[in-house]
């Protein structure tokens, strides 16, 4: 692993990577909907030093959000949906036009590489592009087959829920704050979002992007402040929760929700397995699994932390595997060339070498990386791959969000499924082989997403298809129909013509009469169905 010179260092440092003006942090900050004086520093990981403060929003600020969103929601929701598409398609190419400031504010506030922020500005860009397309025909009424054809003509209307409230987490700052509010928007919503407080910078950028594309000045509201003291006001007072984090917090969420009656969708955490087969191409999947266990510091759900492979190609796998690991440069800075950056905090560096050390005081052997690295970064740890990790190590079912991936040989694809599914977890897995056998592979997996012969990007990126988790990795789907529709609540209007469906009171006879005329006709219409 080759280390890179910290970054930090010299003047300018806040400068885009392209030489361009400072970023515009004042002019993001304003954008917080907050009335008091406090302020909350924001460190970036790179050294550890304020990068900037942003207001702090009570639970007045809360209240404040949602009734200014509520407000400006009857004119955006009266707007037809493809008015309201054109600004998501304005805001697709705008995030494109605007790239390397934002991938420059994602990497200043989240430690990532340049590559990982990438994903993001693409992400963004292109669920914005992919939704704008979709949803004027998803929200269209939809005609129904009616109780009884021609006398009954019924239609399914879609109307927005109202107010969304969007939490979102540190480790995808951009993307997994606007990705979910653009169809919520879409879908004719105002929107409350709540950024973690560690990186409102790149949330409360897209916003800016958002209105700059002609988003309604308070159609979305951003407010700022720790989850545990603004999670409940906001759940108390919207329509729709999209939350995106951990477990623990998705379950709070979750039932705060439930004794409201009002939806969730949760995005939640994963342990995801990746299976290399005796029939893979082998110098791919290292690569797949390097990119899978290391992007984003590991600090991405759906990236990879076991890996199981056939005994037969075990140890082929295992040089190729850690070559590519040990080739990877290391290090934190805005350039293009470093492979990976750093976590995110000092809490994230606690978890990560906590897990890492109990593994190994149970008896895990250390195959590449293992220890923290202060002289790239203050939170750096190392790209780490684990053997022998047993069963009873805390790491192999805790989610460990960090660069640790632990490598064991299967007797054969059933002991790889078995202990692939061996998880509370079931978020996304990936599978290396040849030929289209992947795919019966795939539907053996309980996890929501599996990605064949890649590490993870094919499924998050086709975002006509539905994305979320089995088990304990949430509710409800991003992406795909599910991903707009349930921003929606459905209406079934149903005008009954020539003939009503059931006898007029006060006629004997009429009733028995009807029945025996009913009864042969549902027993056509079920056979004609
Ligand atoms: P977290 O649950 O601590 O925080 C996520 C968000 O919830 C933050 O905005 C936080 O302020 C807020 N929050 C905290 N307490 C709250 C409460 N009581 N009520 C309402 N909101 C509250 O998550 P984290 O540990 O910071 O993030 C990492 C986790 O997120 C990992 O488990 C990861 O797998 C998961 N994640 C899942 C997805 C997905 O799409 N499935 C994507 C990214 C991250």
């Amino acid at each position: 692993m080759r280390a890179t010179r910290p970054w930090g260092a010299g003047p300018g440092r806040r400068r885009t990577a392209t030489g361009g003006p400072a970023l515009p942090l004042a002019e993001l900050a304003v954008l917080v909907t907050a009335t008091g004086a406090g302020r909350l520093e924001i460190r970036t990981p790179f050294d550890g030093s304020v990068l900037g403060t942003v207001p702090r929003s009570d639970i007045d600020d809360v209240a404040e959000a949602i009734r200014r969103a509520r407000a400006a929601q009857v004119a955006w929701a009266a707007r037809s949906p493809r008015s309201r598409a054109e600004v998501m398609h304005r805001f697709a190419r705008l995030v494109l036009d605007r790239r390397d400031s934002v991938l420059d504010l994602i990497q200043l506030e989240s430690g990532k590489s340049r590559l990982d922020a990438l994903e993001e500005v693409l992400d963004a860009s292109r669920t914005a592009a992919h939704y704008a397309h979709a949803a004027p025909d998803l929200l269209r009424p939809q005609r129904r087959a009616g109780a009884v054809p021609v006398l009954t003509r019924t239609l399914e209307v879609r109307s927005p829920k109202g107010v969304v409230g969007v939490i979102s987490p540190w480790n995808y700052p951009f993307t997994l704050a606007v990705s979910d509010a653009v169809p919520a928007l879409l879908a004719g919503n105002g929107v409350v979002l709540k950024p973690d407080s560690r990186t409102p910078f790149a949330a409360l950028l897209g916003v800016s992007l958002l209105r700059a594309a002609g988003l309604p000045g308070d159609l979305l509201q951003v407010v700022v402040g720790p989850g545990a003291e603004l999670g409940a006001p906001i759940i108390d007072g919207v329509d729709h929760v999209m939350f995106t984090g951990s477990t623990a917090t998705g379950r709070l969420v979750a039932s705060r929700c439930a004794t409201r009656l009002v939806d969730v969708s949760a995005e939640l955490g994963g342990k995801n397995p990746l299976i290399v087969l005796a029939d893979a191409d082998l110098r791919s999947a290292a690569i797949g699994a390097v990119r899978a266990a290391f992007a984003s510091a590991g600090q991405l759900c759906i990236g990879v932390e076991r890996i199981y492979v056939e005994q037969s190609v075990h140890r082929a796998f295992l040089e190729r595997f850690l070559a590519v690991v040990a080739r990877m440069r290391l290090g934190v800075g805005l350039a293009w060339d470093l492979d990976m950056g750093t976590l995110v905090s000092a809490r994230q560096l606690e978890r990560v070498s906590d897990l890492v050390a109990d593994a190994v005081a149970r008896g895990a052997t250390v195959l590449a990386g293992g220890r923290p690295r202060p002289d790239l970064a203050p939170w750096y740890y190392e790209p780490t791959v684990l053997a022998d990790v047993p069963d009873d190590a805390r790491l192999t079912r805790t989610e460990a969000f960090g660069p640790v991936v632990s490598v064991q040989p299967v007797a054969d694809l059933d002991e790889a499924v078995a202990l692939a599914n061996a998880s509370d977890y079931g978020l996304s897995a990936s599978v290396w082989t040849s030929g289209r056998r992947g795919e019966a592979v795939a539907r053996r997996l309980e996890v929501g997403t599996v990605n064949v012969n890649e590490a993870y990007a094919a499924a998050w990126a086709s975002h006509a298809a539905p994305m979320g988790g089995w088990k304990d990795s949430g509710m409800g789907r991003r992406h795909g129909v599910e991903g707009l529709l349930k921003f929606t609540e459905s209406r079934t209007i149903a005008t009954q013509r020539l003939l009503p469906l059931e006898p007029p009171p006060g006629r004997p006879g009429a009733a028995r009469a009807f029945a025996a005329g009913m009864t042969p006709v549902i027993r056509l219409l079920d056979r004609f169905r």
